[in-house]
């Protein structure tokens, strides 16, 4: 009896100093290990808030174990993500991961094209995971995040030339009137009559209407603002109201949370992208689907080689721009 009462009492002595310690380090995150107790923590409210609804689901609608892969058809998919493009002569910063050259970039198409690559929309990727939908081997989804201008000036000719399709994941508050009449600067964003010009090319997709900074304190790190929630259904009403009703999304920076992931799907959006290497599957989490980073001197053949492990050369996970 007196060795039970023991136990008890150590494993009370241990509840309340990890409890302690918890409430210290999401109070003070500064240091190395309050930091990792505060994204344990992080993790176990996550862990409760899917607990809490129960309408909340990350589960496929594909049954796995039953499920076969039509043979003959692609067993995956890869998603390229670029961002911006320029000439090589402009390009001055080399190493910046989200810049690709012109060059390149037209290399990138030919190859695809001579390789007998075909593109495909977002509408046939969502059927595809959730096993609706067979693809021919050699699918490829082309993903540009931001919506630069470059996109429509440079990028566009050379797609609409391989009869290539893209999607383009706008930053909404970013669209403007009119295109800039000194031509494409630096950074300038693709105009309404631009995408109205493009649509035999690209499909508009949401990067947030106005979501892309950082922000928002998480364990002591500065976070893209769309992980406070509270922000998202107003964000979500203005880019329905720029035209741009989709249920396809990229996370900004390639983060996201349960808790954003819930209030998405509540707002109908059915597929998001991070920006974690890897191919898409069917079954695999449809609000979580993973993309190739495309920049300057990729060689994308070893990209897109099945079953290459293509996050030695990437920059980290959350490192969109
Ligand atoms: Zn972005």
């Amino acid at each position: 009896m007196k060795h039970w009462k023991k136990i008890t009492l150590s494993v009370l002595a241990i509840l309340t100093c990890s409890i302690t310690l918890y409430a210290y380090a999401v109070t003070h995150p500064t240091n190395a290990m309050s930091h990792k107790a505060c994204t344990s923590w992080d993790i176990v409210k996550h862990k409760a808030f899917q607990l809490s609804h129960t309408d909340y689901s990350n589960q496929s609608v594909l049954d796995r174990s039953t499920f076969k892969i039509e043979e003959g058809t692609a067993t995956e998919v890869p998603v390229l993500m670029y961002h911006y493009i320029e000439p090589k002569l402009n390009n001055n910063q080399t190493g910046n991961k989200s810049i690709i050259s012109l060059e390149d970039f037209e290399q990138n198409m030919k190859y695809l094209h001579d390789e007998g690559y075909r593109t495909i929309t977002l509408d046939q990727l969502e059927q595809y995971v959730n096993g609706k939908l067979s693809l021919p081997l050699k699918s490829i989804v082309i993903t540009f995040d931001d919506g630069y201008q470059n996109n429509y000036t440079l990028a566009y000719p050379v797609l609409q030339k391989y009869n290539f399709h893209a999607s383009l994941f706008v930053i909404g508050s970013k669209i403007q009137d009119q295109p800039s009449e000194s031509g494409p600067a630096i950074n300038s964003f693709i105009s309404k009559p631009e995408m109205q010009a493009a649509t035999d090319v690209f499909e508009f997709n949401s990067h947030t209407y106005n979501l892309h900074h950082k922000g928002f304190m998480r364990c002591g790190n500065s976070v893209p603002v769309g992980l406070d929630t509270r922000l998202l259904d107003e964000d979500v009403q203005q880019m329905k109201q720029t035209g741009i009703d989709t249920p396809y999304l990229a996370y900004p920076f390639g983060y996201t949370s349960t808790q954003m992931i819930y209030k998405l799907q509540q707002h109908g959006y059915r597929m998001a992208f991070t920006v974690k290497p890897g191919f898409v599957h069917p079954g695999d989490d449809l609000m979580k689907l993973p993309r190739l980073t495309v920049t300057t001197g990729t060689d994308l053949a070893a990209l897109l080689q099945p079953g290459s492990s293509p996050q030695n050369e990437l920059p980290s996970s959350e490192d969109d721009q």
